[in-house]
C-alpha cells in the first residue's frame, strides 16, 4: 500500500545535475524524412493506403489500420501555424533581446506536423492560422535545422510596419 505523498516541499532533498547522454535512432521513416530535407529540400509525409490518412512526420505503418505506409510524398502549398508561444528567456533563463516564436506548422489534410521557429517578420503579430512555408539552410545535413525557420508566404509584417 502507498502512502499520500506530502507537499514536494516537505520532503528532504539536496539538488544537483545528472548528467545523461543518449542516442534516439530516427528509424526507417526518419531517416527517408531528414534525407529529403536534406537533399530534396522537400517535407515529407506518409499516406496509409487502408484508411487514407496522411502522417507528419511520417510513419511506416498506421497505427489504426496496421498496414504500411507505401505512398510517401512532399506536402503541397504553405504550411499554417497550428499554434505558438512566444519565448522570451533562454535555457539559461537570460532574458533575450527579442523573444523567439517557437510554432506547431501543421498542413491542410496531414495528421501531426512540426516544431520549428517562426522568422522573417514582427512575431508579435504572429497568429494562429498564419500560412508559412520554409526557409531553407544553404548547406544540410539532414536534421530538422536544415530548415532555419518558416516564414509567413502571405502577409509580410515586416518590422517597421507596413
Ligand atoms: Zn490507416
Amino acid at each position: 500500500m502507498t502512502e499520500e505523498t506530502p507537499s514536494p516541499e516537505r520532503i528532504s532533498q539536496w539538488r544537483g545535475n545528472i548528467p545523461i547522454h543518449h542516442r534516439y535512432t530516427v528509424g526507417v521513416a526518419g531517416q527517408r524524412f531528414f534525407a529529403a530535407l536534406r537533399d530534396e529540400k522537400v517535407i515529407l509525409a506518409s499516406t496509409c493506403s487502408g484508411c487514407g490518412a496522411r502522417f507528419l512526420l511520417p510513419k511506416i505503418y498506421c497505427e489504426r489500420c496496421f498496414v504500411d505506409t507505401k505512398e510517401w510524398s512532399p506536402v503541397k502549398g504553405p504550411g499554417y501555424v497550428k499554434t505558438f508561444t512566444l519565448v522570451h528567456r533562454n535555457l539559461d533563463e537570460e532574458v533575450l533581446t527579442e523573444p523567439v516564436a517557437a510554432a506547431v506548422i501543421g498542413w491542410e489534410g496531414v495528421r501531426g506536423g512540426i516544431v520549428h521557429r517562426i522568422g522573417g517578420m514582427d512575431t508579435s503579430q504572429l497568429r494562429i492560422g498564419q500560412k508559412v512555408e520554409p526557409q531553407w539552410r544553404e548547406v544540410r545535413t539532414g536534421g530538422i535545422a536544415d530548415i532555419l525557420y518558416f516564414k509567413p508566404v502571405d502577409r509580410p509584417f515586416h518590422r517597421g510596419g507596413a
